[in-house]
This record gives C-alpha cells, structure tokens and sequence, in this order.
C-alpha cells in the first residue's frame, strides 16, 4: 500500500487497502467520499460528475450507495473522449447556484474502451475550487504510474483524494488483486469503522492496522501477497519495464494498422489500447461493421489471437489491450496481417 501511494505522490497520511478489484475500489471510495463530505441528511442534494465513459462498476458504485439517477451528471467528453472540463465547471457552477452540494468527480485514468486519460490536473483544480473529493478510476491505468517516461500521462493524480488500482490487470497478477489508495486514510475509518467488543487485538499498542477497520470485509484473504512476491522477485524496474512494454505492443499494432490498406484506426494507442476498423471506400458504415467484427471472430476461430470487440462512437471496432509481456512486436503485426487476410477471405465468400 505504500509503495503504490508513493507511485501516486500521495502524501504520508495516506493508506487503502487491497479488495477483490476495481468494482470494489470504487465503491469503497463513493462511501469515503460520502461520508466525507456530505451530512447524512443532505445526501439526496449531493451531486455526483462523470464521463461518458465512466466504468459500469462506478455508476454501480453510486447506486448501491444511495443516489438517485438524477444526482449524476454525465459530463461531456472531449474530441478524444476525455472529461471536458469547461463542461465539468459550468455543472458544478450551476449545481451551486441551484442550492445542490457537488462532492464527488469519478475521473478516469485509462477508459476500458478507449484508453483515454481524463485531464486530472484541470479537473483536480475544479475540485480544490469548490470542495470536492476527487476519485481516480485507476483500474487499468494507474500502473502507467511505473514508468517513468509515462507517467507524466497522469499527471494531477497527485492532488486526487483516492484512486483505484488493479493489480490483476497491468501488474500481471492473478484475479482478486485490486486496490483503493486514499489520501487521507482516516476518511476510511470515518466511513467503514463500526465499535464491537470483539476483534480488538488491533486497538493494543504497536498492532498492525486493522483493515476490516478501513473496508467492507472483515474476514479477506492475503490479496497483497502475490503482488508482494512479485515485486520481489522480479524487482519493481523489471515490473516497470514490463508496464512500458505494454505501451509498445499497443504502438507496433498502430503502425502495422496504418501500413494496411482498407484499415483505419478508430483512436491511435492510448494507455496500451487501440481501436480500429475496416474504413475501406467500397463497404458502406453498416458493411463495415460487419465485415469488422467478422474478421476479428474468424481470427479467434483460427487460435492466433484473440482481439476484442466493440463499438467507439456509434459504430463498430476492434480492440486491441495486449499487455502480455512475452508477447513480441511480430505476435502484433501478425495479427493485424491475419485480420485483413481475414476480411478479405470473408468478403470474397459474401461476394460468391
Ligand atoms: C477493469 C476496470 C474496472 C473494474 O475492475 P474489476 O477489477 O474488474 O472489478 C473499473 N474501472 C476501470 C477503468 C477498469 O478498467
């Protein structure tokens, strides 16, 4: 926990624990966030400011804890789908002047889709302003952190209140690895600490902390442990250059994408992830949906690569999250190869 609030730049009071994932983390963190800033008897004025392209867990997160769709507001994105923060100031602005309490922003450092890193710094400063606590979905992104020629890309995430980082995901570890580090880690003890009789042995004096004090569960398993063999096995520079490898797989499939004729990119690499389609002259948007998403599932079938489906504005895509560390930069252009071999293949049979 305190190597990764030192990756963060949080400060010496900081603390968090481990939980069962990013889902978890941010919920743990709208209940910190509640109880930190709103009245108990004021939470159906409090408001809430997301992106467009928030994780399902977060706006989950916000209804198990209480609120109502009409305490959230969507905040417009940016031409490369990050939190307008102009649009994020004019909402709280005009939530105050209409007698709501603004206390919470979910930013995003590395969107599922897209790879997108909202501008943490602006939207820090928007908090400062007028009070509110700042949450940093770092789920998938946040290890970025590691790596020093990256991880200027969050910067501002050093003035955040909390900030959800998955182990499981770009830290190599096996499921059931997630973790929320908060600035101030008495705002969990305010939010999660119940007085019992019983489990006491951590109130005694030189005990280690007492995290069921700091979180939903109280009986959880040693989550830290496999992170912890990790890193001291392999050392933090080899897991750091690990995390930069990611970056390179995501930039090779880029490059071998704009070679290929008939191919397009939908948002160039960002965080590790790329998206792209057929844009060839000839299909119409509707064909290319389905010619797209064909030649990812003929792929699939011919056990090369697996590349992920989706849609980026209205419109379909395949991704490309490839974080593996043995994987190399002719496993990336080989599989941008294959697709195309692919859609060729199934247009040729369409046109048959
Ligand atoms: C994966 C992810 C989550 C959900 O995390 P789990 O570990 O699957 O619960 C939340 N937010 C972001 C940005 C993610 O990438």
């Amino acid at each position: 926990i305190r190597w990764m609030a030192d990756a963060a730049g949080f400060p010496e009071t900081a603390g968090g624990l481990f939980m069962g994932g990013g889902s978890a983390a941010n919920l743990t963190a709208v209940v910190a966030a509640r109880d930190a800033k709103l009245q108990p008897e004021k939470r159906l004025d409090g408001t809430v400011y997301v992106s467009a392209e928030t994780h399902s867990s977060a706006l989950r997160a916000l209804a198990v804890a209480g609120f109502l769709p009409g305490q959230i507001r969507r905040v417009a994105p940016d031409e490369a789908f990050r939190m307008d923060t102009d649009d994020l100031a004019r909402l709280v602005e005009a939530d105050l002047a209409g007698g709501r309490r603004p206390f919470l922003v979910v930013a995003t450092a590395g969107t599922t889709n897209v790879g997108a890193v909202d501008p943490l710094d602006r939207i820090a400063a928007v908090c400062e302003r007028r009070g509110l606590w700042l949450h940093v979905d770092g789920a998938f992104g946040a290890s970025a952190l590691l790596s020093p020629a990256r991880r200027a890309l969050l910067k501002g995430v050093e003035r955040a209140d909390s900030l959800a980082w998955d182990a499981h995901k770009w830290l190599f570890q096996t499921y059931g690895c997630g973790a929320l580090i908060v600035r101030d880690r008495r705002r969990l003890e305010q939010a999660f600490r119940v007085e019992t009789d019983y489990l006491r042995d951590g109130d005694l004096p030189g005990a280690a902390p007492n995290f069921w004090d700091l979180g939903l569960e109280t009986s959880r398993p040693a989550r830290a442990l496999k992170l912890w063999l990790t890193l001291q096995t392999m050392g933090t520079e080899a897991v750091a250059a690990a995390v930069e490898h990611g970056f390179r797989l995501a930039a090779w499939a880029e490059d071998e994408i704009r070679r290929t004729p008939g191919w397009g990119l939908v948002t160039p690499a960002s965080m590790a992830i790329v998206t792209f389609r057929l844009n060839d002259g000839g299909l119409s948007a509707e064909q290319a949906d389905a010619l797209t998403l064909e030649a990812g599932r003929r792929l699939e079938r011919s056990g090369f690569a697996f590349v992920g489906a989706t849609r980026v504005a209205g419109r379909a895509a395949l991704r490309i999250c490839a974080l593996h560390p043995d994987a190399t930069e002719r496993d990336m252009r080989e599989t941008i190869r294959r697709l195309d071999a692919e859609a060729r293949a199934s247009r040729k049979e369409l046109a048959r």
